[in-house]
C-alpha cells in the first residue's frame, strides 16, 4: 500500500531540554507544523538516561530549569535526576507537546535535497521531509567506553554510568569504577557503603569543591508559589554570581589560585593519609577541567573498602583489572564513568549536506558552526548546544534558550523572505565567528590550565566551551544576520531582485 509522503515545516530531533525547549518555542511562535523525533520511549534526554545512584545536577535547580517554566517545587538546591526528569515530563504536558512527539523514532540519516530545498529524513519509524531541521541530540548523550584490551572476555558485569543496570545488585560485590569525572564522583559515595570493595581508576584527579546542597524548606516553596517574583529573583541571583565568576575562567585564570586553596581544604578535611592526599591532588589549574562539587566524595574515598589507583585502566585479564601503573585487582563488575562522544558529535555522521558530504566529514578537522548553530553547506539545519556553546560554570539551559531565540528568528527570516527558501551559512561567516571564538579561547583556563579535558578535540582544539559570559552569547544569538547567510531558492524558481541583492546561490 502506498503511503502519502509526510512533510513538516520543522523536524526537531531529541526530547531533552533542547528539543522540548525548541518545541515550546515553536508553539509560542505560532508554528504547529512540527514534530519531535526521539529515539527513546520517553522525554528527558540526559535526565532519562542517567539514572545512576546519586545522579543530580551540579548547577542549582532554580537556574538549571527553563526561565519560561519556573518550578516553585524544587525539593533541593541541587535536585536529583528523578525530579529533573519529572520536571521535563511536566513541561511536555503543560505546554501540550505530546501530540508532536514521535517516540522510538531514531533519525538514521538526513539528506539535503537541493532540488526541493528540504531535508529528507530517514528514521527507524519511517521517512519524512522537513523545511528545517533543529538538531537537539545532546552534547552528552552517546556514552563512550574506552577500547580496553580484554574487555570482551571479562566474565563479570560491565556497564556505563549513563546506562545503569538496575537489575544488577552491587551489594557485597568487588567493583571497579573507571573514571573520576562528574558522574563518577556522584556514584562513588552512593555505592561505597554497599559494595565489598571499590577500586577507583583515576587517570587525572579532579578538583572538588564542597557541595552546598540542602532541602528547600516548605516555607521557601510556599513563598515561591505565592509570589512567583521570588523564584525569578532567586534565579537572577544564581545567574548573576556565575556571570561574574566566569571572567576568572575566561580572562584571569591566575585569580583561580584562591579557589584551589578552598578545594584543597575540602580534601584535607576528609583525607588524612598524606599518600592518598598526594594521589588526589591535581597538578593543573582549577577550572581547566570541570570543577566538581561534592561533600561526600572524599569521605567515601577515605573508607577502608576503597582503593584509589592513580592510573587509568589499561588492560583486563579474566576478572583482573590492570591499571597503567601495574596495579591489579580482581573484580565482579566494572562501571565506566568515562563520559560521552562530545567532540565527535555522533549525529554529524548522519547529516548529508548540499555537496553530498556528511557533517562529520566537513568537521573532520574539528567542529565549527556559525554562532554555535549552523554549518556551511547544511542549509536550514541548526543544532542546539552546537560547537562552542558549552559552559564550564553555569547552566546549559541559559545557552539553550539563547539558541532558541536564534532558531525563532531564523524561522521568522524565512517567513519574511517568503516562498520556498533556505539559508546557508556562508563559509566566510563561519570562519570569522570561529576565528573570534578561538582567539578568545587562547587565554582561558580551559586552554592554558595545563590539563587535557573532554572540552578539547583530537587536535587539542577547544570546540565545546563558550569563552565568554552567557549575556554575550545571548546578544550574539538574538537575531539572525542575513549577511552571514546565502539565500537559496529552488533551481528553477525565478529570482526576485530582493534575493539577488542577498546573493542567490542554488
Ligand atoms: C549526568 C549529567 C549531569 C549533568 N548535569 C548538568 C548540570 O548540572 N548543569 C548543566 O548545565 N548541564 C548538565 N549536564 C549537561 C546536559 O547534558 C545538558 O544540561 C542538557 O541536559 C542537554 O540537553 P539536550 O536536550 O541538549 O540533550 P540531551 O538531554 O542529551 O537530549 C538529547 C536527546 O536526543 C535524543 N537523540 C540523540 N540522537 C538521536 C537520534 N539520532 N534520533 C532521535 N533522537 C536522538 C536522545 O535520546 C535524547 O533524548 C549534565 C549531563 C550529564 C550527562
Amino acid at each position: 500500500m502506498a503511503h502519502e509522503h509526510e512533510h513538516v515545516r520543522v523536524a526537531v530531533i531529541g526530547s531533552g531540554f533542547g528539543g522540548l525547549g525548541a518545541a515550546v518555542r515553536l508553539r509560542r511562535e505560532g508554528i504547529t507544523d512540527f514534530i519531535v523525533l526521539e529515539r527513546a520511549d520517553s522525554v528527558g534526554g540526559t535526565w532519562r538516561d542517567n539514572s545512576y545512584p546519586g545522579c543530580a545536577c551540579d548547577v542549582p535547580s532554580h537556574l538549571y530549569s527553563f526561565s519560561f517554566a519556573p518550578n516553585p517545587e524544587w525539593p533541593r538546591t541541587f535536585s536529583g535526576q528523578r525530579h529533573i526528569r519529572a520536571y521535563l515530563e511536566h513541561v511536555a504536558d503543560v505546554f501540550r507537546l505530546r501530540p508532536h512527539i514521535r517516540f522510538d523514532s531514531e533519525v538514521k540519516k538526513m539528506t539535503w535535497n537541493t532540488e526541493l530545498l528540504r531535508w529528507d529524513i530517514e528514521t527507524t519509524a519511517g521517512n519524512l521531509s522537513a523545511d528545517v531541521v533543529v538538531s537537539a541530540t545532546g552534547p552528552l548523550s552517546d556514552p563512550k567506553i574506552p577500547d580496553i584490551p580484554g574487555l570482551e572476555s571479562f566474565p563479570g558485569k560491565v556497564f556505563h554510568s549513563a546506562r545503569w543496570d538496575h537489575d544488577y545488585d552491587l551489594a557485597g560485590k568487588r567493583v571497579a569504577m573507571v573514571g573520576t569525572g562528574a558522574s563518577a564522583i556522584q556514584i562513588v559515595p552512593s555505592i561505597q557503603p554497599e559494595v565489598s570493595r571499590l577500586t577507583v581508576f583515576q587517570r587525572t584527579p579532579p578538583w572538588v569543591m564542597p557541595r552546598v546542597d540542602r532541602a528547600i524548606s516548605g516555607a521557601e516553596r510556599s513563598l515561591h508559589r505565592a509570589l512567583p517574583v521570588t523564584t525569578r529573583l532567586r534565579r537572577g541571583l544564581l545567574w548573576g554570581i556565575r556571570e561574574l565568576q566566569v571572567q576568572a575562567f575566561t580572562k584571569h585564570p591566575g585569580e583561580l589560585g584562591f579557589v584551589e586553596q578552598l578545594a584543597k581544604r575540602n580534601m584535607a578535611r576528609a583525607i588524612k593519609d598524606p599518600a592518598l592526599r598526594a594521589k588526589l591532588t591535581p597538578d593543573y589549574r582549577i577550572g581547566c577541567k570541570r570543577i566538581l562539587l561534592s561533600s561526600t566524595y572524599y569521605p567515601a574515598l577515605a573508607q577502608d573498602n576503597v582503593d584509589v589507583v592513580a592510573g587509568g585502566l589499561s588492560e583486563i585479564r579474566g576478572s583482573t583489572v590492570v591499571a597503567a601503573d601495574g596495579t591489579e585487582a580482581e573484580v565482579d563488575a566494572i562501571i565506566f564513568g568515562t563520559g560521552f562522544h562530545v567532540t565527535d558529535m555522533p549525529i554529524a555522521e548522519r547529516v548529508v549536506g548540499a555537496d553530498g558530504r556528511t557533517l562529520a566529514e566537513t568537521w573532520k578537522d574539528g567542529m565549527a558552526a556559525l554562532r554555535g548553530a549552523s554549518a556551511a553547506g547544511f542549509p536550514n539545519w541548526m543544532t542546539i548546544i552546537g560547537p562552542n556553546t558549552g559552559l564550564g560554570n553555569s547552566s546549559m539551559i541559559l545557552m539553550i534558550e539563547s539558541q532558541l531565540n536564534y532558531m525563532a528568528d531564523y524561522l521568522r527570516q524565512l517567513d519574511v523572505l517568503g516562498g520556498r527558501v533556505a539559508l546557508d551559512a556562508r563559509p566566510s561567516a563561519v570562519n570569522a565567528w570561529n576565528r573570534k571564538v578561538q582567539e578568545r579561547m587562547k587565554r582561558t583556563v580551559w586552554n592554558t590550565g595545563g590539563c587535557t579535558s573532554w572540552y578539547l578535540d583530537a587536535n587539542g582544539r577547544n570546540t565545546t566551551v563558550w569563552p565568554g559570559t552567557t549575556t554575550e552569547f545571548r546578544r550574539a544569538t538574538r537575531q539572525v544576520d542575513l549577511a552571514e547567510y546565502a539565500v537559496l531558492r529552488p533551481p528553477a524558481a525565478k529570482v526576485s531582485p530582493v534575493d539577488e541583492a542577498a546573493e542567490v546561490t542554488a
